[in-house]
């Protein structure tokens, strides 16, 4: 399977394991490069010292290329740039901040760069900057998202319009007509992150996994949109911020319920009352845990029957 992001990262499927954090170490994304695919380590949940040790040990676990991703509001940022320097990891997706910032920096280093967005302006904002790929993610997707809330199906197209260098789509996808889908509407390849939540290599702990297994269309909501826009799952931690929010709460109110370390609670720890428990939309589609590997070729197999599919219907032309 050949796009410009199979040879961006020389790898052998478009598909990218969405950096997450608390779920996506480096058992997780050398599975994913292992199967072909591009595995990211989530570092936006990491001390630099922990970091450290899954960018070594992920070397030991692949020969195959994987990344790293960054928040660019990360509080040691400066510090997690030099590990990366120091361990000499080649690709580097940022989200959450501004693209002019490091970039060049990373490209001196002869890093890829990839910046996810969430509008059409961020996506422009980014090519500028010198990114060599973008990650536009739509409203469907699970944790921090944008405040635009443009769906992945209209999201995807309208960046595509604007900007020339290759564009990976995300927020919604966990299965093979997902990803037939997204590169329809004009992506070169497609970063799932919910469906890696639930895989065996994943850290998320086994009470979140089961949690999403269960959760059904309507089962999570985008919420906190004055503090981070984040999608949730709607569990007693959600209904309390709801119960905030009918009684007007303020922000300050809003962030003293959250309080610090609420997605470790929920998504690490397995505190499925109190926690943050962070998924896209797409749990809904998700029915079972299974092995990395599994997945990437579910969702490789079912792209081919899609493709095959959609290439035996009769044209429209008269
Ligand atoms: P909080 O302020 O509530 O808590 C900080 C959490 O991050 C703690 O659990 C802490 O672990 C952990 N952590 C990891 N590295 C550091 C560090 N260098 N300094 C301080 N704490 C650190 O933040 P959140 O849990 O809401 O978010 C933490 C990070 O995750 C942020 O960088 C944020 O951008 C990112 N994030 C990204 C999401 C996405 O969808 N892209 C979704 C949610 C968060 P400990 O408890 O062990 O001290």
């Amino acid at each position: 399977m050949f796009s410009r992001i199979t040879s961006l990262f020389n790898i052998k499927y478009p598909i990218i394991q969405a950096g997450m954090v608390w779920v996506s170490g480096y058992k997780l994304a050398s599975a994913v490069s292992n199967a072909g695919g591009l595995g990211l380590i989530g570092a936006g949940s990491m001390y630099p010292d922990v970091l450290k040790y899954h960018l070594q040990q992920c070397k030991k676990a692949t020969n195959r290329p994987f990344g790293v991703n960054i928040p660019l509001f990360y509080p040691d940022l400066e510090e997690v740039i030099e590990i990366i320097f120091q361990e000499k990891i080649k690709i580097v997706f940022t989200s959450a901040g501004n693209p002019k910032l490091y970039t060049q920096r990373f490209k001196e280093e002869g890093i890829t760069v990839v910046q996810v967005v969430s509008s059409v302006k961020f996506a422009q904002k980014s090519e500028e900057a010198g990114v060599d790929a973008i990650v536009a993610e739509g409203f469907e997707a699970g944790g921090h998202n944008g405040r635009e809330e443009s769906t992945t199906f209209t999201l995807i197209p309208m960046v595509k319009e604007k900007i020339n260098i290759p564009l990976i789509a995300a927020g919604g996808i966990a299965t093979g007509s997902g990803m037939m889908a997204a590169m329809a509407l004009g992506a070169e390849g497609v970063q799932i992150g919910s469906r890696f939540v639930a895989s065996v290599e994943s850290s998320a702990h086994q009470n979140f996994k089961n949690m999403v297994v269960e959760t059904k269309d309507g089962g999570t909501d985008l919420t906190l949109k004055e503090l981070t826009p984040v999608r949730l799952i709607k569990n007693e931690f959600y209904q309390n911020v709801q119960k905030l929010y009918q009684a007007g709460a303020s922000v300050e109110e809003l962030k003293n319920l959250l309080g610090r370390a609420r997605a470790k609670k929920g998504m690490f720890e397995g505190d499925l009352v109190e926690g943050e428990l962070e998924i896209g939309q797409v749990a809904g589609l998700i029915h079972n845990i299974k092995p990395a590997a599994d997945i990437v070729k579910e969702i490789i197999d079912e792209f081919e029957i899609v493709r095959k599919n959609i290439s035996n219907l009769s044209s429209f032309s008269i």
